[in-house]
């Protein structure tokens, strides 16, 4: 007893030391110093580029619902020393800049369609690529309405971007730079995939998919050196994706708990949530739930399904257990559930894709 006493006093006396200590301005300076160095370092990030794989971290794994920590939908896919963002939702920039993604390795930005939760942050990805300093003009590439989106961003920024060029100098942040170019990519009617651009080794290619009554809305395929994937965007299930997919080493698609949201639909009438009850009734119909998405992965033979844009987001363990229910007896491996910092790496010399985190 003697000994537990005398142990809780020198704890006691000791947290009173350094609480005592960090009241110290010398103290408080060199912490801040280290906190600051710390911030500024960004060689973690920089490794990601290096030209030995293809790579895919979720920048946005969440969906309209509101979530504590996930973003809505983005996906920076990295290759050949740059990084493609598919879809820039809402909370997304702040995802890549708290991992200290190199913001001047943009190479463009692609959106899947023009859904409020895929759009939101056009205008803060513009200003932070060039402010880091982007090479040219920003590429925004995008089926028909991508010439509207990037128009009325640009004009929303323009005041902004006047502020930083007389406060910083032209020579750093020259007008020009700070544009951006959109480019419409047209569909050919029989749905089938076509060229979108090309980038060094990088292909990538565009297909319809079925998101009615939102149209047009693409999913996207990235080839480079030998390994591919595929990001579905928004839809029902589409076999198009599984054509889409064949032979691709990944297939990121969309998951919706149909289960899930019936629930939310039945118990926000009975809370007298008639508005949004109604929601929860009309949206089943357009998107996929995570039983078809892991049908089709297996139809295209993909190793690998990583579930994105997750409606209702799961909040813990226990919640990503219901959401991903029937999974596992349809498709027992090679599924992941995504969160904000999942990163997907495919080796260039090949092999199985990896499953990791970044966290820097
Ligand atoms: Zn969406
Ligand atoms: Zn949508």
């Amino acid at each position: 007893m003697r000994f537990l006493s005398w142990s809780l006093g020198i704890v006691a006396l000791l947290a009173l030391a350094v609480f005592g200590l960090l009241q110290l301005t010398p103290v408080q300076d060199r912490l801040i110093d280290r906190v600051i160095r710390k911030n500024v370092d960004n060689s973690a990030a920089q490794a990601l580029f290096k030209d030995d794989a293809m790579r895919l971290l979720v920048c946005g794994s969440g969906s309209p619902l509101p979530h504590p920590t996930r973003a809505r939908p983005c996906l920076a896919v990295i290759a050949g020393g740059k990084f493609y963002i598919v879809d820039t939702g809402p909370g997304s920039w702040n995802q890549l800049a708290l991992r200290h993604i190199p913001a001047e390795r943009i190479g463009a930005i692609l959106y899947t369609h023009f859904h409020s939760d895929h759009i939101g942050e056009l205008g803060e990805f513009n200003m932070q690529t060039w402010v880091a300093g982007r090479p040219g003009p920003l590429a925004v590439y995008g089926p028909e309405g991508v010439q509207r989106l990037v128009a009325g961003y640009s004009e929303a920024y323009a005041l902004d971007r006047g502020y930083r060029t007389a406060h910083h100098g032209a020579e750093m942040l020259p007008p020009e730079r700070g544009e951006m170019q959109a480019h419409t990519l047209a569909l050919p009617a029989d749905g089938h995939r076509v060229p979108a651009f090309e980038d060094g080794e990088l292909k990538v290619s565009v297909f319809a998919v079925h998101h009615e009554p939102i149209e047009p809305a693409v999913g996207y395929r990235f080839d480079y050196k030998g390994r591919s994937l595929v990001i579905s965007g928004d839809t029902r299930r589409d076999e198009r994706i599984v054509t889409a997919a064949e032979g691709a080493d990944l297939l990121a698609h969309e998951a919706q708990a149909q289960h899930l949201v019936a629930r939310m639909h039945t118990l926000t009438a009975e809370a007298g949530r008639p508005r949004i009850s109604k929601i929860f009734g009309d949206i089943p119909n357009y998107h996929t739930s995570p039983v078809e998405a892991a049908e089709l992965a297996n139809a295209a033979k993909v190793p690998l399904l990583l579930l994105y844009h997750l409606t209702p987001s799961p909040p813990n363990r226990i919640a990503e257990q219901v959401f991903m229910r029937g999974v596992k007896a349809v498709r027992p491996e090679g599924v992941v559930l995504s969160d904000d910092g999942t990163l997907i790496t495919l080796p260039l010399a090949g092999g199985a894709p990896q499953v990791g985190r970044f966290d820097p």
